[in-house]
């Protein structure tokens, strides 16, 4: 069924008002193929519906670039169609302002933010299927932007597609990034390899008939038997591990068998033994015990007529779906890798998280209804942490409650210490607003400007805090902003009072750093200006106070910070 079939039949639905706002919002725009741009949200439309998501899902994926390629505004779309599908349309296009350059390091962090950006994992499944249609559609972009966007594919969404179980999505996702990847190693493939593909693939057809033929005889009902080529994106990962040599590669094609039941498989796997004797140590029971990711199946590897080595896999037809679109399962065993990192609780959320989802995947075999919770279900994981970006679409990973300033410290210590000002998402906000994920924040620097000390009472990173403060004491040591204190002290005159105002200082431990003195009232008084090398007030008043008990004579004595 496509999504005008689904139209046709519902034609009050909401899907479908969504189809008629998104024809005319787009009208006129073009794709870079020439095409209506409008096609690409039917694709994409059509993608979600193959994946049996909700109605909502459908209409958000009709409507997913309307807000991002079209003047429709948030209002238009929460009047026509609620709140719920422009929470889902604007968070697709909030995932779209981010762009991966290919930097390694960086791709986890990327996954983590699009996951805690999803508070709603519907936003991910439009935003995967719109990478789907634009990966199929590649070819008409530039080369700078194919080898872009085709790396982003490889390294951040095939990924995710696979942590969600979507094992044939992130499978494609790769197929379709591999030539853009790897041009050579692609045409080196396309030159090697085909050919043995059709051979394989040939050969393979004309034994079906005598295997079909034999499982029916033995009253198995077979639901499906077809051929499996390998990937060409994992075929060319096996080949680097067998020095290239197609020849060792048996599942290059590979035969699979669909069955109802498990009993089934075994039974299934007896009478393929009868037929071609089994290559020792190439049986696999992946149903008793299953990959680490969840896989099941049986496998084994025979040799055929013309002792051709042929493998064979066996499953029910559940286990197939499982594999194909299962949910979550591999994500523990991947994680368990690096969660030496995340810590303890972080992970057991996540694996909460998994618990939901698997068991809304087994919920869903047998109610309907169960869409429901796909709705409600709310990744909140990384709660403690936000996810912003640089206006150039690089992301960042701090924690809750980050202020511009930290997040100007994480960039570089010097944008932190010339900071004077900050912009989210376009608009100027003070430098103590506390960032949300998604937001997109934007320094505004001055040169020479130096942080300021109550900055301090905002930050909460410990980056931003060390540079502020090792700031401020180079500002206190090399700068001439207040760094001495004059005091004036007017008494009678007197031999001894130039030495005797000198030494209480030094005493002190505070440096002279000029005394000037001169003569009044025909020469009774004198006025002393004293200037020494420290501001601290605390320690000015004491000397003041000692100044003031152990000189005689004293008119006035005063002071102040310069
Ligand atoms: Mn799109």
């Amino acid at each position: 069924m496509t999504i005008k079939d689904f139209i046709r039949n519902n034609p009050n639905s909401l899907v479908a008002l969504a189809y008629n706002f998104a024809f005319n919002a787009h009208l006129g725009q073009k794709r870079k193929s020439g095409e209506p741009y409008f096609n690409h949200c039917v694709a994409v439309a059509d993608i979600l519906l193959s994946w049996n998501m909700d109605d909502e899902t459908l209409a958000a994926g009709l409507l997913h670039d309307v807000l991002e390629d079209t003047k429709t505004t948030q209002e238009q779309i929460k009047k026509n169609f609620g709140e719920q599908i422009l929470f889902l349309v604007d968070g697709v296009s909030k995932l779209g302002k981010i762009k991966y350059r290919g930097i390694k390091q960086k791709a986890e962090n990327m996954r983590k933010f699009i996951f805690a950006l999803s508070t709603d994992l519907r936003v991910i499944f439009i935003k995967l299927a719109d990478r789907l249609h634009n990966m199929r559609t590649l070819n008409f972009l530039s080369k700078d932007k194919q080898k872009r966007i085709a790396l982003e594919t490889d390294e951040i969404y095939a990924p995710i597609a696979y942590r969600l179980g979507m094992q044939s999505l992130s499978g494609e996702l790769q197929d379709l990034a591999f030539p853009y990847i790897y041009p050579d190693e692609y045409k080196w493939l396309i030159k090697n390899v085909k050919e043995k593909y059709e051979t394989r693939t040939s050969y393979l057809k004309k034994i079906v008939p005598i295997l079909k033929e034999a499982l029916i005889k033995n009253n198995i009902k077979v639901l499906n038997l077809d051929f499996r080529a390998k990937r060409w994106s994992s075929l060319y990962k096996k080949l680097l591990l067998y020095d290239m040599d197609i020849e060792k590669i048996y599942d290059l094609v590979a035969l699979r068998i669909i069955v109802p039941e498990i009993p089934d498989c075994y039974a299934a796997l007896g009478i393929v033994h009868e037929l071609w004797p089994p290559l020792p140590g190439r049986i696999k029971d992946y149903i008793a015990m299953p990959k680490p990711n969840g896989y099941k199946s049986l496998h084994t590897t025979v040799i055929g007529p013309n002792d051709k080595k042929i493998e064979i896999q066996i499953r029910t037809k559940e286990m197939h779906e499982e594999n194909e679109f299962g949910i979550a399962a591999h994500w523990i065993y991947k994680y368990k890798k690096y969660a030496k990192n995340l810590g303890g609780v972080k992970l057991e959320k996540e694996l909460d998280w998994i618990k939901q989802l698997n068991e809304w995947q087994n919920k869903k075999q047998n109610d309907d209804s169960s869409f429901d919770f796909l709705k409600y279900l709310k990744i909140d994981f990384f709660k403690d942490r936000i996810f912003v970006l640089t206006p150039k679409g690089d992301v960042l990973d701090l924690p809750n409650g980050s202020t511009p300033v930290d997040f100007a410290y994480h960039i570089h210590s010097e944008v932190g210490n010339s900071c004077v000002g900050a912009k989210v998402n376009d608009k100027i906000v003070p430098l103590n607003y506390k960032l949300k994920s998604g937001d997109i924040v934007e320094i505004l620097t001055q040169k020479n400007k130096k942080p300021s000390e109550d900055w301090l009472s905002f930050v909460c990173t410990s980056i931003a805090k060390d540079h502020i403060k090792s700031a401020l004491k180079q500002k206190n040591n090399f700068k001439n902003l207040p760094s001495k204190t004059e005091i004036r002290i007017v008494a009678l005159s007197n031999k001894e009072l130039i030495k005797n105002i000198s030494s209480i200082i030094l005493r002190s431990h505070f440096n002279i750093l000029s005394f000037k003195t001169e003569d009044v009232y025909s020469k009774s008084y004198q006025i002393n200006r004293i200037e020494i090398d420290s501001t601290n007030k605390e320690k000015i008043e004491k000397l003041i106070l000692k100044l003031k008990d152990n000189l005689k004579d004293i008119k006035e004595i005063s002071y102040k910070i310069i």
